[in-house]
């Protein structure tokens, strides 16, 4: 049986605020790591519960790839050692967009992946892309893939639906340098480490205001394996081979910005 906890103030947004999110349930609360305990990864598969997300042309619900191809690249993760992984959610349950957010803030994430495949109103558009943050999209088509992966919180409770314009707006506007350039860097590797192996989007860096990627302080992207508008795609992220190679690539950026990021190991902070 899983309870529905309360989380008090785990987002980071400066001295003396704090925003009170649920921890949604299905999450999981451990206790913190060690000192020195390898980096946490927090994946996100898309939607959820009553959220399917997109259903696709022989209606395959998007819900159902995004966490199975989540399980796969935890598998491929966990299998090197190097880092701890966490799913936001591990089957097929509802959580409210910013309870994600919450959920990678209070475990300590060095890094977010949010995992999709939405569907685009033109079905000929097939191929994977990543998406960033930003404040204006990159392209009109970006900006209906946001409206609609934002949308996803109708599904949400009355405590999500009314996030104080207060508190979005420091949300929106706390990203910091810091992490949209590490977020940056990581959607770079990720499309490098797709090309050749699984098809891409053309321009397939893409930004758009992405509620799921508005941690302050964690790296983050959300990537689109394909469209399950388009029936290539579709038919390929059914497949487990196919699904594999995806997490594969993936997991080959993610190994790259690690190996690229400095030691972030703080020393002890010196007066003066
Ligand atoms: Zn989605």
């Amino acid at each position: 049986m899983i309870t529905r906890r309360a989380l008090l103030g785990p987002l980071v947004l400066g001295p003396g605020l704090a925003a009170r999110f649920v921890l949604p349930a299905g999450a999981t609360a451990p206790p913190p790591p060690p000192r020195g305990a390898p980096p946490l990864v927090v994946l996100d598969p898309g939607h959820g519960g009553k959220d399917p997300g997109a259903i696709g042309v022989s209606g395959t619900y998007e819900k159902h790839v995004a966490l199975a191809a989540a399980e796969e690249l935890r598998r491929q993760l966990a299998a090197g050692g190097r880092y701890r992984v966490a799913l936001t959610r591990g089957h097929d349950v509802f959580i409210p967009l910013e309870g994600r957010v919450a959920i990678a803030e209070q475990q300590g994430a060095a890094l977010f992946i949010s995992m999709h495949a939405d569907a685009l109103s033109d079905r000929s558009v097939r191929g994977a892309s990543v998406y960033t943050l930003a404040a204006a999209a990159s392209d009109a088509q970006t900006a209906a893939l946001a409206r609609r992966e934002n949308a996803a919180d109708r599904f949400a409770g009355p405590e999500f639906r009314n996030t104080p314009p207060a508190v979005a707006k420091i949300l929106a506007s706390l990203v910091r340098q810091e992490t949209r350039a590490g977020s940056a860097r990581l959607a770079h590797r990720m499309v490098g480490s797709f090309a050749g192996d699984v098809p891409l989007l053309d321009n397939p860096a893409r930004h758009a205001g992405f509620v799921v990627l508005k941690a302050a302080d964690i790296p983050s992207v959300l990537v689109e394996m394909g469209f399950m508008s388009n029936p290539g795609d579709e038919a390929a992220l059914r497949q487990a081979a196919h699904r594999a190679e995806v997490a594969a690539a993936m997991r080959r950026a993610i190994d790259a910005w690690f190996a690229q990021a400095a030691p972030t190991a703080p020393g002890p902070r010196l007066a003066g």
